[in-house]
C-alpha cells in the first residue's frame, strides 16, 4: 500500500500542473522525505513480518520434536538425530550405545490409579532420567511408557553403567497417591551397540530384541545384545 501511494502521488505530481507553488529545493527535500517515509515504513514491516514468522517457524519446530507430556524429545526428532550422528560419524570415530527403556506393568499402574497418576508418573520419571544424562547424550520418550537413550561416546561397558543407574534410580524414586498410599516403579531395560555398519532400526531392534527377553527374565532388570 505504502509503495503504490508513493508511486501513485509521484506519478500524480508530473502529470498535473501543481495546486500550490512551491520552491524547486522545497519540492526535492518534500520528495526526499516522502520516500524515506515509505521505504523505512515499508523496511518496517517487513522486518517485523520477517522476525514473527521466524519465531513462529522455531515454535513450530519445537512443538514437531517435543513431547507434550514429559517435555523430551520424541521419537521423530531423536532419529533425524541418530541420523545425524550417523552421518558425523563417518568422520569422528564416535561408539554409539542405545538403552530402551520399558516401565515395568505400567498398565497395572493405570488401572489401579488412574490414567492421570499415570501421566505424572510418566512425567516425574522423564525428568528423572534426564537429569542422569550427560550432555550429548539424547533422551527421547519412544513411545507410550518407553524411553530411548542414544549414547555417544560410549562403549558397551558404559552403556551397561548407564543402563544399571537409570534402573536404579526409576526403582529408588517414590510416589505418593491421592489416598495417601507411597509406591514405587520399575523398568526393564535393552542395551546394545551401534554398529558403524547398520542402519538405526536393526540397531533398536536388537535393543528390543534385549528388553522382552528382560521383561522374560523377570522385569525390573538390564539385559544386553552385543552385535552377532
Ligand atoms: P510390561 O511390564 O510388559 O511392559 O507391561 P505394561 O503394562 O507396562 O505394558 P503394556 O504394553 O501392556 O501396557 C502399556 C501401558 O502404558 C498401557 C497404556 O495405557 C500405558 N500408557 C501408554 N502411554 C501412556 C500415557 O501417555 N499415559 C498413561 N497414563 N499411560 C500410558
Ligand atoms: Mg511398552
Ligand atoms: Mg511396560
Amino acid at each position: 500500500i505504502l509503495a503504490g501511494l508513493f508511486v501513485g502521488l509521484d506519478l500524480i505530481s508530473t502529470l498535473h500542473d501543481p495546486w500550490f507553488l512551491l520552491a524547486d529545493e522545497t519540492l526535492l527535500w518534500l520528495r526526499m522525505g516522502n520516500g524515506l517515509i515509505c521505504f523505512v515504513g515499508l523496511g518496517t514491516v517487513i522486518n517485523v513480518y520477517a522476525r514473527s514468522s521466524r519465531q513462529s517457524e522455531r515454535d513450530l519446530r519445537n512443538m514437531a520434536s517435543t513431547d507434550l507430556l514429559t517435555g523430551l524429545r520424541n521419537r521423530r526428532s531423536l532419529t533425524d538425530e541418530a541420523l545425524l550422528l550417523a552421518a558425523e560419524r563417518q568422520s569422528v570415530n564416535h561408539q554409539l550405545a542405545v538403552i530402551l527403556v520399558d516401565l515395568d506393568h505400567f498398565k497395572l499402574l493405570n488401572d489401579r490409579y488412574g490414567h492421570a497418576f499415570g501421566d505424572q508418573v510418566l512425567a516425574d520419571t522423564a525428568r528423572l532420567m534426564n537429569r542422569t544424562m550427560r550432555p550429548g547424550d539424547n533422551l527421547a520418550r519412544w513411545g507410550g511408557e518407553e524411553f530411548l537413550i542414544l549414547l555417544t561416546d560410549a562403549d558397551m561397558d558404559r552403556a551397561i553403567c548407564v543402563a544399571e543407574r537409570v534402573r536404579e534410580s526409576i526403582s529408588d524414586q517414590t510416589f505418593h497417591t491421592d489416598d495417601g498410599r507411597t509406591l514405587s516403579i520399575t523398568a526393564t531395560l535393552g542395551v546394545t551397540e551401534w554398529r558403524v555398519d547398520e542402519e538405526f532400526d536393526i540397531c533398536i531392534s536388537r535393543a528390543d530384541d534385549a528388553l522382552y527377553l528382560g521383561k522374560q527374565n523377570g522385569r525390573d532388570r538390564i539385559e544386553v545384545a552385543r552385535p552377532g
